[in-house]
């Protein structure tokens, strides 16, 4: 443990420990409100998981392999002929870059806005005599003093009984973003959406892909329409899932791996993609010494303003409960800055989206079918599909629809589910509709370019009252 060296200078009004969407984007949220601030990350690239070893570099890898997809099946039909080959080298090589350009993005917008940035591991000390908070960095002897602090560290890869992960011919999503060749056949254990993005990267690159999983259904969290869509254009792609299936082990096996299942056979693979979820990450934050104590699924108990039981330390982000999603511990974090300022803040949970960026994409916000069954909740439903739609068709790109739940008294929109192109630009409206309190005639009479996608949301809110003009 760290030995305290007095420094006048690292005296902050809030740390942050840990610099992933929650905490780069709550540091610079409460540097915007004049607080002095420091943010604590022990990789030299800010950012996080989703930045560094998730969202940016899959997106970027989803990116380049759908456009070989596409020159190989889809140009065709343009009346374009194209002998396709691709350089999985140089492929990693612009994803490398996209990500390098993004962290140093985040570091100018550190040093605009005069945000101490620490390298090193962020470890809790019991209070200092002055009742401030200390932060020392592991392995040297700094310690940062502080009147409150953010805990915002994120997730790790949570592990499954069995499987022994060895980076290499068992991995998982941070290794099956860099692999330097395309399996042969690849066995993902799990289809949610990490299962099913990488699945679909290396699967235009060439790979045979086999996705265990162990629920009926592939996305068990989405509508089950969705899912049972989803299932049949991913099969038409040609993933080929087994659901379920429950993994009870996998590991390395001559030159690839064997995974092992509940009542099957085993399966014989290049490579083994472990994707069953994430669990907090609470490795070495010393909060033994400031007695916080986790809850039985390893998270940081908060209350409505993101505290913890430790007076002025607060947590967010995938830390926490709700869903592990970049774009709700940048709420989070924002909220959480702008409650040590003012007093009060806000998170609108039914507003927050969820996106899987296959292809089609994805997205759904607000409660699914099944949920306002289970609650009683009277709802009427609204379906629009993009094959009605012209801009869908001159794209191409025509499979899926959209799906609007609607109170049935009220008329006040409950959720919004779509599968189809640019799903996850898409949801954007209904979440504000949503956030907004917006009914599902509101979303319907409002004006929507032609012809755009946009416009199969406006439908299917028709549909909601029988009335979608085109279907
Ligand atoms: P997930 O929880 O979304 O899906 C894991 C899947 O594994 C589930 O369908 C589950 O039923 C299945 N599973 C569990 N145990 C199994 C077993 N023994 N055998 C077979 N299947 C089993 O987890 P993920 O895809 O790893 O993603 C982790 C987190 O990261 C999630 O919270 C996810 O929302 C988030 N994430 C989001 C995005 C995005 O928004 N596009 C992308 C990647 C990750």
């Amino acid at each position: 443990m760290a030995t305290e060296k007095k420094s006048a200078d690292d005296s902050y009004d809030l740390v942050v420990i840990g610099a992933g969407p929650g905490g780069y984007t709550a540091a610079i949220r409460a540097a915007q409100l004049g607080m002095r601030v420091a943010c604590v990350e022990l990789d030299k690239q800010l950012g996080g998981t989703c930045l560094r070893i998730g969202c940016i570099p899959s997106k970027a890898l989803l990116e380049s392999s759908e456009l070989v997809h596409q020159a190989q099946h889809d140009f065709a039909a343009h009346g374009i002929q194209a002998k396709v080959s691709f350089d999985l080298a140089a492929m990693q090589k612009r994803k490398d870059g996209t990500v390098d350009g993004l962290t140093k993005g985040i570091e100018g917008l550190f040093k605009k806005n005069g945000i101490t940035r620490v390298l090193g591991r962020g470890q809790m000390l019991a209070r200092g005599e002055d009742g401030t908070h200390r932060v020392a960095i592991a392995g040297s002897d700094r310690v940062l003093h502080t009147t409150s602090v953010l805990l915002a560290t994120g997730s790790k890869v949570a592990p499954l009984r069995g499987v022994e992960v060895d980076g290499d011919r068992v991995g998982t999503s941070t290794e099956a973003l860099s692999w330097p060749e395309v399996p042969k056949h690849l066995v993902v254990i799990g289809a949610g959406a990490i299962g099913l993005e990488l699945g679909s990267v290396w699967l235009r690159l060439g790979a045979k892909v086999t996705v265990l999983e162990y629920a009926d259904r592939v996305l068990p969290g989405m509508d089950r329409e969705i899912s049972k869509e989803a299932k049949k254009l991913f099969e038409k792609q040609g993933l080929e899932f087994v659901l379920g299936a429950r993994v009870t082990g996998a590991k390395a096996a001559g030159k690839g791996a064997r995974v092992e299942i509940d009542g099957r056979d085993p399966i014989d693979a290049d490579r083994v993609l472990l994707a069953v979820g994430r669990v907090p990450c609470t490795d070495g934050l010393g909060l033994d010494a400031i007695e916080l104590a986790l809850d039985d699924r390893g998270r940081v108990p908060i209350d409505e303003h993101f505290a913890t039981s430790v007076e002025g330390v607060f947590a967010i982000g995938d830390l926490v409960q709700g869903p592990m999603l970049a774009h709700k511990a940048e709420e989070e974090g924002v909220a959480a800055v702008e409650y040590l300022v003012n007093g009060w803040c806000h998170v609108d949970y039914q507003a927050i989206p969820n996106v899987v960026y296959t292809a089609p994409e994805i997205a759904s916000v607000g409660r699914t079918e099944e949920e306002l069954i289970a609650a009683d909740v009277p709802f009427r439903a609204g379906k629009f599909h993009f094959l009605a739609n012209g801009r869908a068709r001159a794209l191409g790109q025509a499979k899926g629809f959209v799906k609007v739940l609607a109170h049935r008294d009220t008329d006040r929109v409950l959720g919004v589910h779509i599968i189809g192109p640019r799903a996850g630009d898409l949801v954007a409206e209904a979440a504000v509709a949503i956030a907004f309190g917006a009914s599902a005639e509101d979303i319907g009479r409002a004006s929507h370019a032609h012809p755009t996608l946009a416009e199969v949301l406006k439908e299917a809110a028709l549909a909601v009252h029988g009335r979608a003009i085109s279907g």
